[in-house]
């Protein structure tokens, strides 16, 4: 019986819709506590609700208590305007020209409130566009819950847990999808990825992060409708890919997004050296080893991941320079240039970023000087530790720089003896001689 509800509910069109009743789930039968949230968000809530709003927690932070994860923020959905949520919180901050959107400010936690909105479809063309590609470009219309829900992506980013009753409010079936584990696309997914295709990248970090399943059906259109993220800008895809491996569960996602043709989408360079064993390995190790610290609650950096990404088709390029007589370290920095300028038009990487992918990268040829004082200079530079992981894992890709690796590996764990003695046995690399003058691992910027 569910399922024929559920299969009537994906046919219907938006507008008609509007007509379903919710499913209410009370509070003693579903497993979302108010020790679980945010108290800073159980405030807003309950102060919108005390003014007589309609006042919900709705989105990932739902989703994620459901499924037993620690939200990483808490989202609010109301029928107040945002000028009337301003006037119930002095720390209130309006933001947003295409949506207009109330930030309350709690210290570093930001609460965001939300006033409904209606699906495109529903509002009227001035307020609402599509471009040519059917792509939403404008999407900003006031509604009520009922509205509010169609435009979500999937079932189980769609539950309101209203703060009125503590019941978990579900017009499209997400809570029965949660319990089968199943990823489903509210309304017909072709379209709905077509009007968005950034929904192509967060199929697949919910897939890879909540390690559930999705439909035949769904998973052909992923691949697909990969090349519909090139109507995407790049500001929006980077936006994605910063939080595709920001997560944790970065290996699952990144066969995911490999398996559905999207990676290419995302880093065609790199796509394109993954037939090469090492780099295949490459990304493995380094991946394993991102979640092992996600998991230990480190952080993860960016510009390591990026330099990780983007090592195989710069040495690919600088060893192809070499052949054509450059010297080694300006053969890099070609490399460097030229991969960063082709990365930059598929990704909006912030220039800081991408300096310290860089830095990462140009270490990897200082680090065949091991001698003097420059491994010390070496040892101090910011990127140190990150460009020194990047030298192991590529001893473990099969790179032939394990001899490396064992002196630098030994030269800053070593004390100030044995730092002197393994100078005394480090390598002066042949192309020393003809090396620049000065130490230019720090970009200009
Ligand atoms: P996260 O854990 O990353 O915060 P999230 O699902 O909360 O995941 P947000 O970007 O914070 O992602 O969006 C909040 C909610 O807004 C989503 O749960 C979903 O209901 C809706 N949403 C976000 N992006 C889209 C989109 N591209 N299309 C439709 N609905 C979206
Ligand atoms: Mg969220």
């Amino acid at each position: 019986m569910l399922k024929g509800f559920l299969k009537r509910l994906a046919k219907e069109s938006p507008a008609a819709k509007n007509t379903v009743q919710p499913i209410i789930i009370p509070r003693n039968e579903h497993s979302i506590s108010r020790a679980a949230i945010s108290q800073n968000a159980l405030k807003v809530l309950y102060r919108l609700h005390g003014a007589g709003y309609g006042a919900y927690l709705v989105g990932g932070c739902v989703r994620d208590l459901l499924f037993g994860f620690r939200p990483k923020d808490f989202d609010i959905a109301t029928d107040a305007r945002p000028e009337d949520v301003r006037k119930l919180f002095k720390n209130c901050r309006l933001i947003g020209k295409r949506f207009r959107l109330a930030h309350i400010l709690f210290g570093k936690e930001i609460i965001e409130v939300a006033t409904f909105r209606t699906h495109h479809e529903k509002a009227h063309e001035q307020h609402a566009k599509k471009s040519h590609h059917g792509m939403i470009l404008r999407d900003n219309v006031y509604g009520t819950i009922e509205d509010d829900v169609w435009r979500r992506d999937f079932t189980i980013n769609a539950l309101y847990y209203n703060i009125a009753d503590f019941s978990v409010v579900d017009y499209t079936g997400g809570m029965q999808d949660i319990k089968n584990k199943l990823l489903r696309m509210i309304g017909d997914p072709e379209q709905r990825f077509l009007e968005d295709p950034v929904r192509l990248l967060r199929a697949v970090r919910f897939l890879g992060k909540l390690s559930i399943h999705v439909s035949p059906e769904t998973e052909k259109l992923l691949n697909q409708l990969s090349h519909s993220l090139q109507h995407v800008s790049p500001a929006r895809l980077f936006q994605e890919v910063l939080k595709l491996f920001q997560e944790g569960a970065t290996a699952a996602t990144f066969e995911l997004l490999h398996k559905y043709r999207l990676f290419e989408q995302l880093f065609s360079q790199t796509a394109e050296t993954l037939n090469q064993p090492e780099t295949k390995k490459l990304l493995d190790e380094a991946l394993i080893n991102t979640d092992a610290r996600a998991k230990e609650g480190k952080t993860i950096s960016p510009a390591f991941l990026l330099a990780v990404f983007l090592w195989r088709p710069v040495l690919q390029q600088s060893i192809h320079l070499k052949t054509e007589q450059l010297p080694p370290y300006a053969a890099l920095e070609k490399a460097l240039q030229s991969v960063l300028q082709i990365q930059a038009k598929q990704l909006a990487v912030p220039r800081t970023l991408l300096i310290s992918v860089r830095e990462i990268c140009m270490l990897q040829h200082h680090f065949n000087y091991r001698y003097g004082s420059k491994p010390y200079r070496i040892l101090e530079h910011p990127r140190f530790r990150a460009a020194y992981d990047l030298l192991i894992l590529r001893t473990k890709a099969g790179e032939p720089v394990a001899e490396i690796a064992e002196w630098w590996t030994a030269f800053h764990l070593g004390d100030a003896s044995a730092r002197e003695k393994l100078l005394k046995t480090g390598n002066k690399p042949a192309a020393s001689k003809k090396r620049r003058r000065g130490f230019r691992v720090h970009s200009k910027s």
